[in-house]
Parts: C-alpha cells; structure tokens; sequence
C-alpha cells in the first residue's frame, strides 16, 4: 500500500507501508532494500532491513545471514526438490523445512535464515528488534519480522 504525503512547504515524498499478507507480489511492490551485510548480500522490505541493522549493531557476534528474501519462482525451486526429498525417503525429517510459494514470509521479504541462531547474544538482539524465532515451528534457523 502507498501512501502519498503533501507537506505544508509542499514537499512531497512517499510513506511505503509494509505487506505483511503473505503471497507473491511483484518485486516493485514490497519496497525491497538489498544491502551488504559482513559480505552478504541481504534483501529485505525497508523496515525488515532497519530492524535487522539494529539487531546487528547491538551485537558483537556477526548474525551470519544464510537466506533473506526469496522471489516465488525461487521458492518454487526449493520447495519442489523439498517434495522430491519427501516423496523418495517418505518423511519430512530429512529434507529441512520448505512452504509452497506464496507461502513463505521469504516472499515477502519479512525473513532471514542464520546460521548462528545458537547464540543466546543474537537471538535475545533479534527478539527485542521485532523479530520471532522460527523455532516454535520448527524451524531454528529462521526468523521472521512480526513487530
Ligand atoms: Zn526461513
């Protein structure tokens, strides 16, 4: 959703809420930012990304970022081999965690994977930064931004 502002000197400039709704959008729509964080090249909705650099400055342990945003057809790679691992050894078990597309705050650039999700430090700098851990469904490494 945009939101257009008219200021009393006449200066306009543009209010870009977050969607939240899951789904896939074109690109354009869900104001995405890419910036290098520590090497890695990280793609979040603005507020996502603001949240995130918080968190980070907050912490003396780099978050060592694996996946960000992900575009539908990107999803759609991961979750079909996710459904061939499952059909082959029958259980969920050993092929990690994947959602449909559409499915995924991924999509919508609301999510990171990180591989030191271990550390208490980072959690605790995520948490208080508007993001939840995945852990609750099983999914360690993630983390979504639900402010
Ligand atoms: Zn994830």
């Amino acid at each position: 959703m945009l939101t257009l502002f008219v200021t009393k000197s006449a200066e306009i400039w543009y209010n870009y809420n977050m969607i939240t709704k899951l789904g896939c959008y074109p690109e354009r729509q869900l104001n995405l930012v890419t910036k290098n964080i520590d090497g890695v090249m990280v793609t979040l909705q603005e507020p996502a990304m603001n949240a995130l650099i918080n968190a980070a400055d907050r912490c003396t342990v780099r978050i060592a970022i694996i996946s960000s945003y992900r575009s539908c057809e990107e999803q759609k790679k991961l979750y079909d081999a996710y459904a061939a691992c499952v059909a082959k050894y029958g259980h969920v078990y050993k092929c990690g965690l994947s959602a449909p597309p559409g499915n995924s705050y991924h999509n919508i650039g609301l999510a990171i994977d990180i591989s030191n999700y271990e550390s208490r430090k980072i959690r605790r700098a995520l948490l208080n930064n508007g993001w939840k851990w995945g852990a609750s469904f099983g999914d360690k490494p993630h983390f979504t931004y639900q402010p």
